[in-house]
């Protein structure tokens, strides 16, 4: 007999939704960044063990929407959590919930859906501060089971799979029992790609920037990608291509090096740097660069 869980992770922008994914799955599958928001699709990661399958879904942050991108990412959110059969919420131990995470809390307790409260970064903080916390929470809200963890240095992992056993349902696996993930191979390029961008441009492009894929095929060993880096500004895409091209080529080397290894091939990576005014708020970019609706 087979059992399925659909567990969506929510929780708000730099709580570590993508880490813990990244530790469930033990496997790079969603994007880490010290910058909120760079996981702006939904991605689902996918874990069989033995007769279970675990389908993880991991929602953009919780925030409010100041953009249509905003506006898409809230959506997804709302769209993750009516298909589940449990919610992992996960707060920051020890720290005070902000507005929306005391309300989406309270939406979730009132509503009682299955719900899993996963306490991350428990490795930063002191154990008596720890059990103040989870005795406020439980007398606050319903919910089935409080976990500590820490994402990063995966502690109390195991918890979370024995709280989860409970809404595994009998069903047949959704999806085969060696893929951990059904995000297409070109989003996945196009974050790495974007989280290279991000983390060695630091803060000099303010608004961001979109990647999107041009062209992507495997011949014998080798993966042909190109690839288009969309910017705000004129001056953004200077500092992006850099003095002599330098900061380009070292995104470039970094997402290569790491797709090789997630891809397991060879990989010739053509990057360009284009300029796109206000592709934060253009309907037509976001359809161009995937972010459509129900596009799972
Ligand atoms: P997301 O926005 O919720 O997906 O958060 P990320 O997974 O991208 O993590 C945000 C930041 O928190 C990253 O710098 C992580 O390295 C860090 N982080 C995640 N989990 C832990 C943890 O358990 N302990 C500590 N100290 N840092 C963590
Ligand atoms: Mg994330």
């Amino acid at each position: 007999m087979t059992r399925t869980a659909f567990v969506t992770i929510t929780g708000k922008p730099n709580v570590g939704k993508s880490t813990l994914l990244n530790t469930l799955l033990g496997e790079k599958v969603a994007i880490v960044s010290r910058k909120p928001q760079t996981t702006r699709n939904r991605i689902t990661g996918i874990l069989t063990r033995g007769d279970d399958q675990y389908v993880f879904i991991d929602t953009p942050g919780l925030h409010k929407p100041k953009t249509l991108l905003g506006e898409y990412m809230m959506k997804q959110v709302g769209n993750a959590t009516e298909d589940t059969d449990v919610i992992l919420f996960m707060l920051e131990a020890c720290a005070e919930l902000n507005a929306t995470e005391k309300s989406v809390l309270q939406r979730y307790s009132d509503s009682g859906v299955p719900l899993l409260i996963v306490l991350n970064k428990v490795d930063l903080v002191n154990k008596a501060k720890l059990a103040m916390q989870i005795s406020a929470l439980s007398e606050q809200y319903r919910f089935d089971a409080i976990i500590p963890i820490s994402a990063e240095k995966k502690i109390g992992i195991d918890g979370i799979f024995e709280e989860l056993r409970p809404f595994l349902q009998e069903s047949v696996h959704f999806f085969p029992d060696d893929e951990y993930t059904d995000q297409p191979e070109r989003q996945i390029f196009a974050e790495i790609i974007r989280e290279k961008a991000l983390r060695l441009l630091a803060d000099e492009v303010p608004h961001g920037i979109a990647v999107s894929i041009e062209e992507f095929r495997e011949k014998k060993d080798v993966l042909y990608v190109r690839a288009d880096i969309y910017c705000e500004r004129a001056s953004h895409k200077r500092i992006i291509i850099g003095k002599d091209g330098e900061m380009l080529k070292k995104i470039g080397m970094y997402a290569r090096e790491e797709a090789e290894q997630i891809f397991g091939s060879r990989v010739f990576l053509e990057l360009w740097v284009k300029v796109k005014d206000n592709w934060r708020d253009s309907a037509f970019m976001l359809n161009q660069l995937g972010f459509k609706n129900g596009d799972r």
